[in-house]
């Protein structure tokens, strides 16, 4: 079993004295612990932790992975207004609908969660270049790319619709031949059906990616695919260029549609896969939070529906049954087992051969995002051998991961492995 896990230095700037000794104690538990085989290490943060971190692994066999985000929240980058993602309303960044009410106050700002369009390719040349600083500056043995895809529902409904910008429009008119502002119109009268997401289409949808989309966007979002990949083709590329291994951190399979995220187009481009399967946290990708902006979404919407059958469908659909409020779901989070589900229906797709899938799933306490209990991390780490994945990440880091859970992995990993 390969384990991963997340580092965010960024943590310690407040930290005047010893950072290499908490580093060093941390670094050194993971790996008595849980045998920790790689750190993904954030790109923000003080060169010299980063350094330390890049030593300390290279000393007790961990891989290190440069953690990178390229569509939002770069570091020591503000995006231009204009390289923002647009919705058909011509709105940038976010949308209203069903929009997550923290976004903004998260992590103190830090975390802004708006996205850039994937073909803005002025704007990802200077990403681009601060990558490739980042990586050489360090001696990592990978990258670990992030926040690669378009806004999901929690940035606001709307934004699964985007992008309409100029550079989209010419780059669709060229693969496509067709004019985008034929589908800028199709969206729009898409909100102004009066029926628009009848029960009956949520009943019968096979994926949350068809109740979401008609089919007359079907062409968009195979251009949004390409888009997606294209940027992590080039990122991915570089890395590869330097002898690094590529990981990618992706929605989990049942949300990846909504945000243009192909698991087999991109597995093309790496070496290995998270899909982000949080069952209990509610900030962004987490499916307590982007199910609870879709369900909202789909209410305001269309007002004739009811949560139970929305809420039924979506079930259905994930095979896990989702609680019966929109408070509970935030609360309660949904059943583990879903990962059982998301790992089997990735197992099914027609990745690169070679590839691992590496299921991501929260080990954290913190109140206002996810509290695992070891009950909880039981039967994560169930599901996770249940589908005998070959590796995990345990999410998100190790400087404020708790002792207990860490301690009940060890013991769970010595009785589940030789
Ligand atoms: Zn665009």
């Amino acid at each position: 079993m390969w384990v991963g896990t997340q580092i965010d230095t960024t943590k310690l700037e407040h930290i005047k004295a010893d950072r290499k000794g908490i580093l060093e104690e941390k670094v050194s538990l993971a790996k008595q612990s849980v045998g920790l085989d790689a750190l993904l290490i954030w790109a923000h943060g003080d060169p010299q932790s980063i350094d330390t971190l890049c030593e300390l692994c290279a000393g007790m066999g961990i891989e290190t992975y440069l953690w990178y985000p390229i569509l939002a929240d770069i570091p020591d980058f503000e995006i231009p207004k204009s390289a923002k993602v647009v919705n058909h309303e011509g709105r940038r960044g976010y949308g209203e609908i069903g929009r997550w009410q923290r976004l903004g106050t998260y992590a103190s700002g830090r975390e802004k969660f708006e996205f850039l369009c994937p073909n803005s390719e002025e704007t990802i040349s200077q990403i681009f270049n601060l990558y490739k600083n980042q990586l050489n500056r360090h001696d990592f043995d990978g990258v670990f790319l992030d926040r690669i895809r378009y806004p999901s529902a929690a940035m606001g409904f709307e934004m699964l619709f985007s992008c309409f910008c100029d550079n989209c429009k010419r780059m669709f008119k060229q693969q496509f031949n067709m004019d985008l502002q034929n589908l800028r119109s199709a969206v729009e009268a898409h909100f102004g059906k009066r029926d628009i997401y009848s029960i009956d289409l949520i009943k019968n949808a096979g994926s949350i990616h068809e109740i979401l989309y008609p089919e007359v966007m079907g062409n968009f979002l195979i251009f949004k695919n390409r888009s997606v990949y294209k940027v992590v083709k080039k990122f991915s590329d570089y890395a590869k260029t330097k002898g690094k291994k590529v990981g990618l951190d992706l929605f989990s399979h049942s949300l990846a549609g909504a945000v243009s995220q192909d698991y087999e187009l991109l597995s093309t481009a790496c070496d290995w896969i998270k899909p982000m399967i949080y069952c209990h946290s509610t900030g962004p990708a987490g499916f307590p939070l982007e199910l609870h902006s879709i369900i909202h979404s789909l209410l305001t919407l269309n007002r004739d529906l009811k949560l139970e059958g929305v809420a039924a469908g979506l079930s259905d659909i994930l095979k896990v049954k989702l609680p019966e409020t929109l408070n509970l779901l935030m609360t309660n989070g949904i059943p583990e087992e879903l990962i059982f589900y998301e790992i089997k229906n990735i197992n099914m797709l027609n990745l690169k051969s070679g590839v691992d899938i590496y299921p991501g799933f929260e080990v954290m306490k913190m109140d206002d995002l996810c509290v695992i209990t070891e009950k909880i991390l039981g039967s994560y780490l169930d599901n996770v051998f249940a589908q005998k994945a070959k590796g995990m990440v345990m999410s998100w880091d190790l400087l404020d991961m708790p002792a207990e859970n860490l301690d009940f992995t060890k013991r769970y990993l010595r009785e589940h492995t030789g």
